[in-house]
């Protein structure tokens, strides 16, 4: 489907670091080594709500992976899904009369000028589960001549039991897996299942709800293995990252990699697996099923959506964070202030600055530390220190590439 439009990136002078990345399944930072083209999968919405700060908080992280290998003179390889068919679309659907294509529509038309409006780098290839639903089929029939599925009535699950390397990439305990499953959508209790953590591949169709034609008889994909299907058909196994919230590493990441490990043969699915942390409201996590949300459209509404995405960037992308409402004045106080000093004549040598941000981002996107190092020559220039007519010109460019901040 339609991905979004591209913001202008200004070039800069010279070449970036090798970005180091907080890996899950590594449990360390380690450096990223795409060659020559990067390769990112990042999960995407389902879209039954507007898009929240939390999502917000997801894909700009990812858009900043995406920056820094862009600088670092690496093509990027971007891809992304939105799961638009799945439990929560169609009863968010029939509770409100709308049917269920429809609300996805408006959905994704919304999140798509969310995205543009926050200046995220579009994916390559913007991909609805409903497009790709016989691709779907074919790496669950794939997962079956391995001998690695089973089903319960006409639904087919995946055997945990024939993925070894399953635990590899989120480390929890089995008694943390079962927990999570149950709270993120699994069904650990199901009668007939072989193993609590063996999970759907397909789910057959029942009354009411839409179905497609596969030889495993008419229904729809399960959530995990969509995304592996058009991970693999888009940039093959043994892509460079695997990105999304904290809250995927498990079920959806760690069953996601063991599919492409049992489909393909080849590990790891990923290289890395890269989350960014949840952002709470009110001391509870921002999310769906608690109501707590601030929705990006809205406060576009308001303020600047380069004011949104400093308030984003002031805090760590793997940090755990509260949203205050006062958040959005100190970010637009700051973009007020960066924006004056870049917009004056003249002001200190900015070739130190293009050094510390990359520095910094390439540390595992220190945003914080990058938006220092901007403040810092904002302050000085503001102060009347420095002569150098180019650099507020390279100061935009900073903010703009690395950034992603038009000033
Ligand atoms: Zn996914």
């Amino acid at each position: 489907m339609r991905s979004w439009s591209a913001p202008n990136i200004s070039p800069l002078p010279g070449a970036g670091l090798p970005l180091r990345l907080y890996d899950t399944s590594a449990r360390g930072i380690r450096e990223t080594s795409p060659a020559p083209e990067a390769r990112m999968y990042v999960c995407g919405i389902t879209p039954y709500d507007a898009t929240h700060l939390g999502h917000a908080n997801t894909y700009l992280a990812f858009d900043l992976v995406n920056r820094v290998w862009r600088d670092a003179g690496h093509r990027v390889h971007f891809t992304q899904n939105a799961t638009d068919v799945d439990d929560p679309l169609l009863e968010r659907a029939e509770q409100t009369g709308i049917d269920w294509r429809d609300l996805a529509e408006r959905e994704i038309e919304l999140f798509r000028t969310d995205m543009e409006a926050l200046r995220v780098l579009p994916p390559d290839e913007y991909v609805g589960v409903t497009e790709v639903v016989a691709q779907v089929a074919e790496l669950i029939g794939r997962l079956k001549d391995k001998g690695a599925t089973y089903e319960i009535g006409r639904d087919v699950y995946f055997s945990v039991a024939a993925a070894p390397k399953f635990g590899a990439v989120s480390g929890y305990s089995e008694e943390q897996m079962l927990e999570l499953f149950a709270e993120r959508g699994g069904d650990p209790a199901r009668e007939g299942k072989r193993h609590p953590l063996d999970w759907l591949l397909w789910r057959a169709e029942r009354p009411g709800e839409p179905s497609w034609p596969s030889d495993f008889g008419p229904g729809r994909p399960g959530w995990h293995v969509e995304c592996t299907a058009i991970a693999l058909s888009c940039l093959g196994s043994g892509f460079d990252v695997s990105g999304g919230g904290s809250d995927l590493i498990f079920p959806h990441h760690e069953m996601g990699a063991s599919e492409g490990h049992v489909a393909t043969g080849e590990w790891p699915f990923a290289k890395a697996y890269v989350h960014a942390g949840m952002v709470a409201l009110d001391g509870e996590k921002m999310s769906k099923s608690r109501g707590n949300l601030v929705f990006v459209s809205r406060l576009r509404a308001e303020h600047d959506p380069m004011a949104i995405r400093l308030a984003l960037l002031a805090h760590h992308y793997r940090a755990d964070w509260e949203w205050t409402a006062g958040q959005i004045g100190s970010a637009s106080e700051r973009l007020a202030r960066w924006r004056s000093a870049a917009g004056l004549p003249a002001g200190p040598d900015a070739l130190p600055v293009l050094q510390q941000v990359r520095e910094r981002m390439a540390d595992d996107l220190d945003t914080p530390g990058a938006l220092a190092a901007v403040d810092a020559w904002a302050a000085r220039a503001a102060g009347g220190e420095g002569t150098d007519p180019g650099a507020p010109a390279l100061v935009r460019a900073i903010a703009d590439t690395l950034l992603g901040v038009a000033l």
